[in-house]
């Protein structure tokens, strides 16, 4: 889904029907099963969804750093017009940490414990840019600095398990955006966070966006980051793009059954969970989708057609807003089968 509106020139990344599947010893497991968008430069998509649903492997295919056993067996990622599905390992380690960053959930997992702040920010400048250590560090300095850690000149000798959540994730954030990547892939990373911190690192976010135009791909469960940070959506489920579109389009417009179901039972603004409220039924498991809508054993206005044959197609909303469901054909123009 996504994508006849496009504007070639500002586009940065444009993911065409991926497929990642996995081969396991209990067999195929179909985790991206035909995930299309496109993000603009200096665009932020938010990825929404349950887990399972998708949204981490689809950003380590765009990485390629999958699990083991994992594979892109279809689809392209076009990334600055290169495809990246076809690049070899050595224009990805060029690629990786340099114009695409990433910043993980758990930032004591991102950090490894042995080395200090400095060592690890200053890390991919030597490596990348051919800076000397100490040219490094002092741009490392300038970096935790840009993240708002108070006394960077202290902070850089100390290790991770000496800062705060906070601190550790805005620490985690210089060392990926000291490279000034063209996109960044953000997976969750407030979740651990309090409230407060979550929501100072969200401006801390958005500040630096709009300081050096990079893109962000946010993947989230919380309504207030969707609301706060993110340009478009993307609505994952079952492996698919089920609904995609501006922000406001989809938040106020939901289309699909399980937009609306999502949009109920995620937290409000402000609200600290673990774990996302119910919704009816249990999400499929990768391993055992069921056929065509994905989503028909937990949808209340599921027909026939829903159950039988191909998942639905992509429907046109206008203003680049599409949502796959049976429920939009009579009125909507089909994207594609
Ligand atoms: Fe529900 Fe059918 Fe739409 Fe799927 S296609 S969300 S089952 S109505």
């Amino acid at each position: 889904m996504a994508g006849d509106q496009r504007d070639g020139a500002d586009t940065l990344l444009e993911v065409r029907d991926l497929r990642t599947h996995f081969m396991t010893r209990r067999g195929l497991v179909r985790a991206v099963n035909g995930v299309s968008f496109e993000l603009k430069k200096g665009e932020t998509l938010g990825l929404v969804g349950e887990s399972g649903s998708g949204k981490t492997i689809t950003c380590l295919s765009i990485l390629k750093l999958l699990p083991r056993g994992g594979q892109i067996v279809g689809g392209e990622i076009l990334f600055d017009g290169q495809d990246l599905v076809k690049s070899t390992e050595s224009e990805m380690e060029g690629l990786r940490g340099k114009r695409v960053g990433m910043i993980l959930q758990n930032s004591m997992a991102a950090m490894d414990p042995v080395f200090s702040i400095g060592t690890q920010v200053a890390e991919p400048l030597v490596a990348h840019e051919g800076l000397r250590w100490k040219q490094a560090i002092t741009r490392s300095v300038d970096l935790l600095r840009m993240v708002k850690i108070t006394d960077p000149q202290i902070r850089i000798r100390s290790y991770p398990h000496e800062l705060s959540g906070g601190m550790r994730q805005r620490a985690s954030s210089a060392a990926s955006l000291g490279l000034h990547p063209d996109l960044l892939i953000c997976d969750e990373p407030t979740t651990a966070l309090d409230v407060t911190t979550q929501r100072q690192y969200l401006d801390l976010l958005k500040d630096l966006q709009i300081s050096t135009g990079m893109a962000i791909i946010f993947i989230t469960h919380d309504i207030s980051i969707v609301g706060a940070l993110c340009d478009k959506l993307a609505v994952f489920y079952g492996g698919l793009v089920v609904e995609y579109g501006p922000k406001d389009q989809v938040l106020n417009n939901p289309s699909h059954p399980y937009t609306e179901a999502l949009l109920q039972a995620l937290p409000t603004l402000g609200e600290k969970t673990e774990r996302l409220r119910m919704i009816k039924g249990e999400p499929p498991h990768a391993g055992n989708l069921p056929v065509a809508c994905p989503f028909h054993p937990r949808c209340d206005q599921a027909m026939d057609i829903c159950k039988e044959g191909d998942a639905p197609p992509g429907f046109y909303l206008g203003n680049d807003h599409q949502a796959r469901c049976w429920l939009l054909e009579k009125d909507n123009e089909q994207y594609h089968r």
